[in-house]
């Protein structure tokens, strides 16, 4: 039977595609002639920030067993020792067995995850930009603080078909940029024609965050 098209399947087909990049990007990073460097500009596989590019390999050889583990766990398989590309193929099966035991939260915290380390993967080979801070905590939520972002723009891979190696062939590559105010923690968005209801929600917040500090004070 097919898995069903979801966006977790994209992302780990992503992943599949991105992530043997990292190897390289090192090496052409630490390369002693700086024309032999990929240049970070658009359209193209940019130049990785080492660190970042050190962070998304160091989070990809931990994070993935232990997710895999974690997942097994919730569908009641054994554990297996695989590497990561394998690990990845069958996030999208333990997803679906999630779904259909009613497991609807781990479902989306698999979901959640693996999208999470696309992001990482992304900015390391250079096909995402970070998003850019804006100084006002989100307005919806009080516990947990989180400040709002301009979100980074983000490369997607365009292509007909992989080949045998599972690379794509003669992938483009396309940049959405929002110009939105994010909440990473609730998925809050507000676009710029919304920015005047925005400004009213952020000077409620700041009021509603005063009381309750003056009363936290008084009870003190
Ligand atoms: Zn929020």
């Amino acid at each position: 039977m097919a898995l069903p098209q979801t966006a977790l399947v994209d992302d780990v087909t992503e992943l599949l595609i991105l992530w043997p990049h990292l190897a390289g990007a090192l090496e052409r990073d630490q390369g002693p002639i700086d024309t032999e460097r990929v240049s970070g500009g658009e359209g193209t596989f940019g130049l990785p920030v080492n660190a970042d590019v050190l962070e998304a390999v160091r989070i990809l050889n931990l994070d993935v067993p232990t997710l895999a583990q974690w997942a097994s766990g919730i569908v009641a398989e054994p554990h297996q020792s695989r590497s990561v590309d394998d690990h990845l193929r069958h996030f999208p099966r333990f997803h679906e067995r999630m779904l259909v035991t009613a497991a609807i939260h781990e479902a989306a915290r698999l979901a959640a995850s693996v999208h999470a380390l696309l992001r990482q993967v992304k900015l390391a080979v250079g096909l995402r930009t970070v998003d850019r801070r804006l100084g006002q905590f989100c307005p919806l939520h009080d516990h947990p603080l989180r400040e709002l972002v301009a979100p980074g723009d983000e490369g997607e891979l365009c292509y007909r078909r992989l080949d045998r190696a599972g690379q794509p062939i003669a992938p483009t590559v396309t940049w959405r940029r929002s110009d939105c105010a994010l909440c990473r923690h609730c998925g809050a968005a507000w676009e710029p024609s919304q920015y005047l209801l925005l400004g009213r929600l952020l000077r409620e917040a700041d009021a509603r965050r005063l009381a309750a500090e003056i009363e936290a004070r008084g009870a003190a």
